[in-house]
């Protein structure tokens, strides 16, 4: 049955225990993330239903039902809990995404443990890092990686336990665990820990945009808000094949690529190999993928590659398609409708707030290049950027924040009360982060900003750290880089504020050009004349700087901090997370 409702009438009443009711769930049964997204669905009839199709590189190709799901996670869980590892202890999971990541990832949760996901390219200092900072207990790599483990082990005391799952066992060191789930005995029953609404499930490391990564730790009741909005804002329905295309390394490879599909029972595929426009396209038409959650990032790219590459291959059986993690150009939009002949709903949310907050609805029109409407139950508002007081002016810009208490919800930053406590407008200096989560006459101010039009549509203006002063006028990034990219030689583009003895800043443009563009003089003077025509002689770039590609974060976020730190001749902080392939 469709899941598809307008805004009005999915708001109507609303109340997260409708989230229970779409999963069929009542009180007294075992609230376990590990346990809902395998037993639960096996005890309701769906043992022998796809869970997950996955492919690696060069063609490699395995299919599993949701039973195998089932005890390969369970044999993950008593693996760990033979090694002494107990509720609550960090186990991180460091490997490319092989079936075994969500295996373990389940196994983790079912046993109590906390998973700590990390994405596999991190070297040894970003690992370092991470696991230093989550005083980790045990990891779980695979022969590929393991190298940077062990040149690390030594100044890890917490880190008691390898276990590695892929590659040669004989390779392996004094000490490691080498454990192959598939050569393993099966392992039928597992009593997974009863976990309580509050306890811990996941650890997730942001990304790195802005600063040091902060890990944020998320709960087994957080399962109610994946759910509900997996099931509203993607539209996931039983018959679906869905591809999600993040890594579990960060918070939406595990809210929308492990936790909210699979509690609702859905096949979901992966893909592990390289992103090559084609090699994307083919993955869909064969594997007949019809719902599609994926980043600017990659869309800007096969928008890139063009249009005719999507008509040599039939992706007839899509039918919704949806994207995060950085803010969506309207032309990406519009391309997507012409391309796909549907558009890409661009959905709002952070690791911090573990599911999505501010979202395009199947059943609400898409303005191309707004964020949508806040999801029913998200108490979402704009503060003033001065005063943080709530703001209601249509078109004025300010802090986007949400009142605490919805399930997904981060509980805390690990081991980091005090920058917890610093993100929420109007804490007491002493307030403890339990009494933050449930305090709704709180603000969490996300470190975004946005206005809220007339019509109640959001759109994204920037983060705090990136929008450009010029003047004494507050220019958002995200305006000038969307109209940059309309250019039709202008692939992917960062605005950053250059300094400026005048004006205090001004914007520079630094940009990737389409194929058959070369930087010239009179392309230079065609993207100025664009930009302060479509907006404003003030958002025009004095300077333009052609790339080959643009700084990214690992998970595909421009970053503009890199940019400006160049610019400015300043420190460029911590880029554990840079791109560097
Ligand atoms: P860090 O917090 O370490 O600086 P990060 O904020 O990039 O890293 P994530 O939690 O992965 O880490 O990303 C969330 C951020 O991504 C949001 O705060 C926002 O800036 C951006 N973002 C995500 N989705 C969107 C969207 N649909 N539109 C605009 N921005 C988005
Ligand atoms: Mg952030």
């Amino acid at each position: 049955m469709s899941n598809i409702r307008s805004y009005e009438e999915r708001l109507k009443g609303f109340d997260w225990s409708v989230s229970r009711e779409v999963l069929g769930w009542t009180e007294g049964e075992l609230l376990n993330i590990g346990h809902m997204c395998s037993d639960r669905i096996c005890a309701n009839g769906g043992a022998d239903r796809t869970a997950l199709i996955w492919e690696g590189f060069g063609g490699k190709k395995q299919t599993y039902t949701f039973d195998d799901l089932r005890v390969h996670s369970n044999a993950f869980a008593k693996l760990l809990q033979d090694q002494g590892l107990e509720p609550g202890d960090r186990i991180c999971i460091f490997m490319d995404k092989i079936p075994s990541l969500y295996f373990s990832f389940l196994g983790i949760l079912k046993m109590g443990g906390i998973a700590q996901p990390l994405f596999s390219a991190f070297g040894d200092e970003s690992l370092e890092v991470r696991l230093d900072s989550a005083g980790t207990r045990a990891i779980l790599t695979t022969q590929k990686h393991v190298k940077k483990v062990r040149k690390i082990l030594d100044r890890l005391p917490e880190l008691k336990h390898i276990i590695v799952v892929e590659g040669n066992e004989a390779k392996l060191k004094d000490g490691e665990v080498f454990f192959d789930v598939e050569a393993a005995p099966r392992v039928e029953e597992f009593d997974s820990f009863r976990a309580e609404p509050e306890s811990p499930s996941v650890l997730h490391y942001t990304s790195g945009t802005t600063g040091q990564p902060k890990g944020a730790m998320h709960v087994h009741s957080s399962v109610w808000g994946q759910v509900l909005t997996a099931s509203w804002v993607l539209d996931l329905r039983p018959d679906d094949i869905y591809w999600c295309t993040a890594d579990p390394g960060w918070v939406t490879g595990t809210s929308y690529g492990i936790i909210g599909p699979w509690a609702l029972g859905i096949t979901q595929c992966v893909l592990d190999s390289g992103f090559t426009s084609k090699r994307w396209y083919e993955f869909i038409q064969d594997n007949r993928v019809t719902v599609w959650y994926s980043a600017p990032t990659a869309i800007r790219s096969l928008m890139r590659d063009g249009e005719d590459l999507v008509r040599a291959h039939d992706l007839s059986t899509l039918r919704h398609l949806a994207s995060v993690g950085e803010p969506l150009n309207a032309e990406a939009v519009i391309w997507s409708e012409k391309a796909y002949g549907l558009p890409f709903h661009d959905t709002f949310w952070q690791t911090e707030t573990g599911a999505m907050m501010i979202v395009n609805y199947p059943g609400m029109p898409i303005k191309p290049g707004s964020m949508g409407k806040p999801f029913p139950g998200i108490g979402a508002g704009l503060l003033d950027l001065e005063t943080q007081e709530p703001v209601d002016e249509p078109g004025k810009v300010g802090l986007i924040a949400f009142r605490p208490g919805w399930p997904s919800m981060f509980r805390r930053y690990w081991k980091k009360p005090d920058i917890y406590r610093s993100k929420f407008a109007g804490a007491a200096d002493d307030a403890m982060p339990d009494e933050l989560r449930t305090d709704e006459s709180l603000w969490y101010v996300s470190g975004d900003r946005a206005s809220v039009d007339k019509d109640g549509y959001w759109w994204f203006v920037g983060r705090d750290d990136d929008v450009i002063n010029t003047g004494g006028h507050l220019v958002g990034p995200f305006e000038i880089e969307s109209a940059l990219v309309e250019h039709e030689a202008i692939a992917e583009a960062a605005a950053i504020g250059k300094p400026d003895d005048v004006n205090m800043e001004v914007v520079k443009a630094v940009v990737t050009l389409n194929p058959g563009f070369e930087p010239s003089g009179d392309l230079e003077l065609s993207i100025m004349n664009f930009i302060r025509k479509r907006l404003s002689p003030l958002a025009m770039p004095q300077e333009i700087e052609y790339v080959e590609k643009l700084p990214k974060t690992r998970s595909g976020k421009i970053l503009r901090r890199y940019l400006r730190a160049l610019e400015w001749g300043e420190e460029v902080g911590d880029l554990s997370t840079l791109e560097d392939d």
